[in-house]
């Protein structure tokens, strides 16, 4: 049977994750989440306080880091691996979250990403799920979905997330993170998060989750059986 690419790009805690992750599973497909390399990179910046205005830092930093995904039988889920150590829950964290999209709009950062990405996708087959995923990383993926949430949903849900993950953080200060995230994930100059024209637009604020990966579980198979 046909394999395709999906790609799933949007705004942040619209969602995309959670649908990309059973689509893929309807599917038969990989999941690949690539705002998890994003967030791995930025917890290993941190951690070696790298200077992100030094292009060699840099430069050093993204020889030295190695990112891959290991299934955990234990939970169902494909979790992010930084140099050997299972990074999962730590890059989720608000400390990451403050710093990701700075660390995002860092050019050799994208390229690197990118780089590995195009690669993990070669063979098709795959969901994957980010900001520029049908525009720069897969522009030919054979469905591209854009996904927009009202910003209320969106915090909200993403509260509830870390709440399941065992921290309480202020609505508040959810919904600044997230306004600051999309100012500058759409404002940067090196692959700005911006809907690809011949992505299709789904707004989940008022769709169940279910719903949600009808759709697009939908949309693929009619590209799959085409
Ligand atoms: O998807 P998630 O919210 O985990 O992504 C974290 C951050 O990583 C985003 O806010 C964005 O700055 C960056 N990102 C990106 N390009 C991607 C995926 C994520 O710039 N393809």
């Amino acid at each position: 049977m046909r394999k395709i690419v999906v790609a799933i790009d949007g705004y942040s805690a619209c969602g995309k994750s959670s649908t990309a992750k059973q689509v893929a599973s309807a599917l038969g497909y990989k999941y690949i989440d690539s705002g998890a390399m994003y967030r791995a990179t930025t917890l290993y910046f941190l951690e070696h306080y790298i200077n992100l205005d030094n292009p060699k830092d840099v430069a050093k930093a993204l020889a030295n880091l190695h990112i891959d995904f290991h299934y955990n039988e234990r939970n169902g889920k494909n979790e992010t691996y930084l140099n050997g150590l299972n990074v999962e829950e730590e890059i989720r964290t608000m400390r990451v979250s403050e710093k990701v999209s700075e660390v995002s709009t860092i050019k050799e950062v994208r390229h690197a990403m990118v780089a590995q990405q195009q690669k993990m996708g070669k063979s098709k087959g795959v969901v994957m799920d980010g900001r520029d995923i049908g525009t720069v990383v897969f522009p030919q993926a054979d469905l591209k979905v854009f996904m927009t949430a009202d910003m209320d949903v969106r915090a909200g849900r993403r509260q509830e997330e870390l709440l399941a993950a065992g921290t309480l953080v202020d609505l508040d200060e959810i919904k600044q993170n997230l306004a600051h995230r999309d100012h500058l994930d759409s404002t940067r100059k090196e692959s700005p998060l911006i809907k690809a024209d011949d992505a299709i637009e789904i707004d989940t604020s008022f769709l169940s989750f279910e719903d949600q990966v009808a759709q697009v579980v939908g949309l693929a198979k009619k590209i799959i059986n085409k």
